[in-house]
């Protein structure tokens, strides 16, 4: 008799890796939680949707191009993202969401026994990748809920192959500045490739916050991360895209799956790009949830991070995942902050009065 076992199949780094569980579906949530509807405030999502002209090419799509191949290189957002930020379009890749974009990078450059540098609490997808991958992610403590320059630039040996920076950080909110910026750039020397994830760029307002796509121009291993998920709400179509030098694109482009960006997706994305009018209304809103539950959170005296993105860190005093099953039950979907290394933490996405009213009202029932 024929017995299978996969065991001796899988390498020793897949094994040892933990997966990432994602939230079931609301149609499930509700019958789980007994709640009649829920409000997801987890994923950072854009309560606005879409910028009209984007609602209407995906509207108007038609079903016919569905049996038809996307352009495989999404030629025409390229173009237009060149046109809007004044570069090449060989110096973009778009990818099925900037989740993507990091497999190509680490894959571009990684091989066995080199590393990556990043924060130990940061979006969790850059580690991720190189451990299942095979490769090792040093984790770099962060410093007052910030990217510590210094302790990365400190963390490099010559089997580092990239630095993962999330600015501003997801979940802290906090950014480098300019200066600090420039500084580690200086400490990096051009040896190694940097990685600037600024997929809530578009939601920071400050002076000295540094724009990496016109910063990439002086340094040629910097390779910026966008996506159309957050600002302008297009999550569900899964589209981002990093922006880099030539040279550096080049290599990177070697490991891209082709046509893994959908035609919808493209095409929504080229008509988003460029509405600055919904950028500021999103931008208006989110200032007011920041105010309102800065506000309230002042009076449950809960130590809290606000940032400058769209979604707020408070500290409990319980389990995150006991809040968030009680606060699942009154229909309100948070981020456990367990998994980010953040006990009793949660993250809060920010979003119309009606659910941060309800996010509270919820919070304090359970405090
Ligand atoms: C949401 C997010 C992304 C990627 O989002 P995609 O939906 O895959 O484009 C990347 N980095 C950070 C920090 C994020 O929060």
């Amino acid at each position: 008799m024929n017995t299978f076992s996969v065991a001796h199949l899988v390498p020793d780094h897949i094994a040892a890796f933990e997966q990432y569980i994602p939230s079931r579906p609301d149609d499930e949530l509700k019958k789980l939680y007994g709640c009649d509807r829920i409000f997801r405030l987890n994923n950072n999502e854009n309560p606005l949707g879409p910028p009209p002209e984007a609602r209407n090419v995906i509207k108007r799509f038609s079903p016919e191009k569905a049996a038809i191949y996307p352009s495989g290189d999404a030629f025409h957002l390229r173009s237009k993202l060149s046109r809007h930020f004044g570069k090449d379009p060989d110096q973009f890749i778009v990818g099925n969401g900037a989740n993507e974009l990091i497999s190509f990078v680490i894959k571009a450059f990684c091989r066995e026994g080199d590393n990556i540098i990043t924060a130990d609490k940061t979006f969790a997808v850059y580690e991720w990748v190189a451990q299942f991958s095979g490769f090792n992610a040093r984790l770099i403590p962060l410093k007052e809920f910030g990217f510590d320059a210094a302790g990365m630039a400190a963390a490099i040996d010559e089997r580092t192959k990239i630095l993962f920076v999330c600015n501003p950080n997801n979940p802290t909110g906090t950014y480098w500045d300019i200066d600090t910026f420039r500084e580690f750039m200086s400490a990096v020397n051009g040896k190694k490739i940097v990685v600037l994830d600024e997929a809530y760029c578009e939601f920071v307002e400050k002076e000295d916050y540094p724009d990496g796509m016109k910063l990439m121009e002086e340094y040629p291993n910097l390779v910026v991360f966008r996506t159309f998920s957050k600002m302008y709400g297009l999550a569900g179509l899964r589209i981002g895209y990093l922006a880099g030098s030539v040279e550096v694109v080049d290599v990177i482009r070697k490991t891209c799956v082709v046509y893994s960006v959908n035609a919808v997706a493209q095409d929504a994305a080229i008509k988003a790009i460029d509405d600055q009018d919904h950028v500021l209304k999103t931008r208006r809103l989110m200032a007011e949830a920041r105010h309102y539950l800065g506000r309230e959170l002042e009076r449950l005296q809960l130590p809290h991070v606000i940032g400058e993105t769209s979604y707020i860190m408070v500290k409990l005093p319980m389990s995150d995942s006991l809040a968030y099953r009680k606060l699942m039950r009154h229909g309100i979907m948070i981020r456990s902050m367990t998994g980010f290394r953040f006990p009793n933490y949660i993250r809060v996405s920010l979003s119309e009065m009606e659910m941060m009213e309800a996010f509270i009202k919820a919070l304090t029932e359970i405090l």
